[in-house]
């Protein structure tokens, strides 16, 4: 099997001004790129070189490991977005969401707050867990939940080429711009 970048579900220049065109060119276009380029070359002659990439996310090792979860990250968080989506959770997710937080806002706080002062390079994740509830999560590097056993529902990564172009080293104003490219009805159907 080869591994192929996935198309974007919208322009480059969709997510303006929240996330730039530029951004996404290097983004997507270079760093998502690599991931997949990499992991074609590291599965070679491997056991995983006919294998979906959940599995990688759950099995592999090392490099494999390393592109193979930031390729499925990458992909999720970019399938993520739309420049009108739904701007809160709706059904069952909004349920649980009320439930254990308190409020939609209240859950945004505390997600924010895990993206900001997550240490380094990574993605902090909401999941699902076996038993339904919520979770959140501070994943270093190219952590990926499903190496848990629990479900995405949605992820933001800080590594700062997700941000540098358009926020330096301005972290939370790039959170606070994550939010604004969210469509819900997305997340809401993860659930
Ligand atoms: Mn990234």
């Amino acid at each position: 099997m080869t591994y192929t970048l996935s198309k974007l579900p919208y322009a480059l220049d969709a997510l303006e001004p929240h996330i730039s065109k530029k951004t996404l060119e290097y983004h997507y276009g270079k760093h998502h790129q690599a991931y997949v380029n990499n992991l074609n070359n590291l599965v070679a002659g491997t056991k995983f070189e006919n294998v979906n990439l959940e599995t990688i996310a759950k099995e592999a090792e090392g490099g494999i490991f390393n592109n193979g979860a930031q390729v499925w990250n990458h992909t999720f968080y970019f399938n993520s977005f739309s420049p009108e989506g739904a701007k809160e959770p709706s059904g069952k997710l909004a349920n649980a969401i009320n439930r254990q937080f308190g409020s939609f806002s209240a859950f945004r706080d505390e997600f924010s707050k895990a993206a900001g002062t997550l240490f380094g390079s990574g993605w902090a994740w909401l999941v699902k867990n076996p038993d339904g509830n919520l979770n959140i999560l501070q994943e270093s590097n190219a952590g990926n939940p499903l190496r848990k056993g629990l479900t995405p529902l949605l992820t933001c990564d800080v590594w700062e080429h997700a941000y540098y172009l358009d926020y330096q080293n301005r972290r939370p104003d790039y959170i606070q711009a994550f939010w604004s490219v969210l469509d819900w009805n997305i997340i809401s159907g993860r659930f």
